[in-house]
């Protein structure tokens, strides 16, 4: 599932390609249409990404929520589009650009007040202005359960997923399996730092970047994962060479060096 640089990476890219455009919606799917006729001819307003979600504001002040989960993936296209392949749930076409939305796991109009039900049950998003870090430590700093698993949690934290939870935890040789309560409030702001700017790069190189360490003159975009991360799926430890550990936490594959973490 891709994790929140993703989702803002594409709100930032939304933004410049259709905000002020009225734009012409469709769903060549059929799953979408009724909807697609209260957009479409409509001037798109704003476009923003809180943790995985990603909701669009319409001058008239429909709401439009796309979380793509596993599968859901936009195809983006200089106009005019290509005939629609396969289950194209959304087609949206601005004045020079224009997208295809398949295979989402959401994708729906909200009420404001659902749209206020949904952003009221997220944590604070590291990559958005107005996050309350502060929210976060009360949930982390009063939890029994491991670090590893709260930082999944999105409503912990918004839009970390398993990479990010990894890369950052070894970072800072936090093991994944202590207590949010035995985290202390020192290592709870360099989470969260080390949040923020990680996921920042994120967002610009469109990828996910963890390490310094990378080889010289390879652009971001043609590094492998071993190349672009720390620990995750790696066979030892980059720093004191012990093999790394991987169990399941959080439902999820978590990567950890025993020695490094504490
Ligand atoms: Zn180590």
């Amino acid at each position: 599932m891709p994790e929140g640089h993703v989702l803002h990476r594409i709100a930032r890219d939304h933004t410049k390609w259709f905000v002020g455009q009225k734009m012409q919606v469709s769903s060549p799917q059929g799953r979408f249409q009724k909807e697609s006729k209260r957009l479409s001819g409509e001037k798109l307003a704003r476009v923003e990404a809180f943790g995985k979600h990603l909701i669009y504001h319409w001058r008239g002040g429909q709401i439009l929520h796309v979380h793509l989960g596993l599968y859901g993936k936009f195809h983006h296209y200089k106009n005019p589009p290509p005939e629609p392949q396969g289950a194209v749930r959304v087609r949206m076409i601005g004045s020079r650009r224009s997208y295809d939305l398949k295979g989402p796991n959401t994708c729906q109009l909200l009420s404001d007040a659902d749209f206020k039900r949904l952003t009221s049950r997220l944590g604070p998003d590291p990559l958005r202005d107005d996050a309350e870090p502060e929210l976060a430590w009360k949930k982390i700093s009063r939890s029994r359960v491991a670090i590893g698993s709260l930082l999944l949690n999105q409503s912990v934290v918004a839009g970390l997923g398993n990479i990010y939870r990894a890369e950052i935890l070894y970072s800072l040789g936090v093991h994944p399996e202590r207590p949010g309560n035995q985290i202390s409030r020192e290592e709870f702001d360099q989470i969260w730092e080390l949040s923020v700017r990680l996921m920042q790069i994120g967002v610009k190189a469109n990828r996910i970047i963890t390490t310094d360490r990378r080889p010289a003159g390879k652009p971001a975009s043609r590094l492998s994962a071993a190349e672009r991360l720390m620990i995750y799926k790696h066979p030892v430890c980059p720093r004191c060479r012990a093999d790394i550990q991987s169990w399941n936490l959080g439902n999820r594959t978590i990567y950890a060096c025993p020695a490094c973490q504490t």
